[in-house]
Parts: C-alpha cells; sequence; structure tokens
C-alpha cells in the first residue's frame, strides 16, 4: 500500500484542533493508519494531575485498537507550534507492542521529520523473544 503521508498529515493537523492542553500549551494531534486504510485519529489530553495526561499518539492507538484493528502501517503526528517533537518514549513502547517498523512522520507548523520506529525505538521491550 502507498502511504500518503501529507494526507495523514491532514488528518493529525485536524486532529490536533481539539486536543486539550491547557498546561502545556502543545495541542498534538496524531492519525494512525491501518493496513485496511482505516485510519484513526487522537489527540493529546491534559489532566491537573499532570501523570494522568495521555498523548495524542497512544489515544490514536487505543482507539484504533477498541476498533478492532492491530495491523499498523504509519503514524503521523503534528503539534501546533514551532517545536519539533518525536513520539515520547511511552508512546513508542505502546507502538512498538504491534508494529516494531512502523513509518512515523512527525510535523510542526515549520517541517517534519519521516522515521521509522524501529530508529526511534532499537531494541524495544517485548515478551516474545523469552
Ligand atoms: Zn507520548
Amino acid at each position: 500500500m502507498n502511504i500518503d503521508f501529507d494526507l495523514l498529515l491532514d488528518q493529525a493537523k485536524s486532529a490536533s484542533e481539539k486536543a486539550y492542553a491547557p498546561y502545556s500549551g502543545y495541542k498534538v494531534g496524531a492519525a494512525l493508519l491501518c493496513s485496511d486504510g482505516t485510519v484513526f485519529t487522537g489527540c493529546n489530553v491534559e489532566n491537573a494531575s499532570y501523570s494522568l495526561t495521555i498523548c495524542a499518539e497512544r489515544n490514536a492507538v487505543f482507539q484504533a485498537v477498541a476498533a478492532g484493528q492491530r495491523d499498523f502501517l504509519a503514524l503521523a503526528i503534528y503539534v501546533d507550534g514551532e517545536v519539533l517533537f518525536p513520539p515520547c518514549g511511552a508512546c513508542r513502547q505502546v507502538l512498538a507492542e504491534f508494529n516494531p517498523n512502523l513509518h512515523i512522520l512527525y510535523a510542526n507548523r515549520l517541517g517534519s521529520i519521516l522515521s521509522d520506529l524501529d530508529t526511534l525505538l532499537p531494541q524495544a521491550f517485548t515478551l516474545s523473544e523469552i
């Protein structure tokens, strides 16, 4: 399947508009492409108890899994700002559970970087090789 990263990024941008980020000020959106072409989006949802905050990436993964999807091809992440964030460590680990080679595009207002999860999280924790 050809991956239309421009379209996926547009969907991540739209998702970022729904973010609830009164504390960090960083509105983040994620769009997760499944192998059947379905796209699930998520946004960050912050909380006054900071550790309860959920990132846009995990929000998208959990929505996809809840809908019965587990086969992911690519993820686009957009932060509405001028700082470029790759996915945090927690999100990398959650993504690696389903596809350790996931294509990941992360972007902000100024540009983007295309990478993959194997580069961002080499030797991810897994129970499958024990
Ligand atoms: Zn994260």
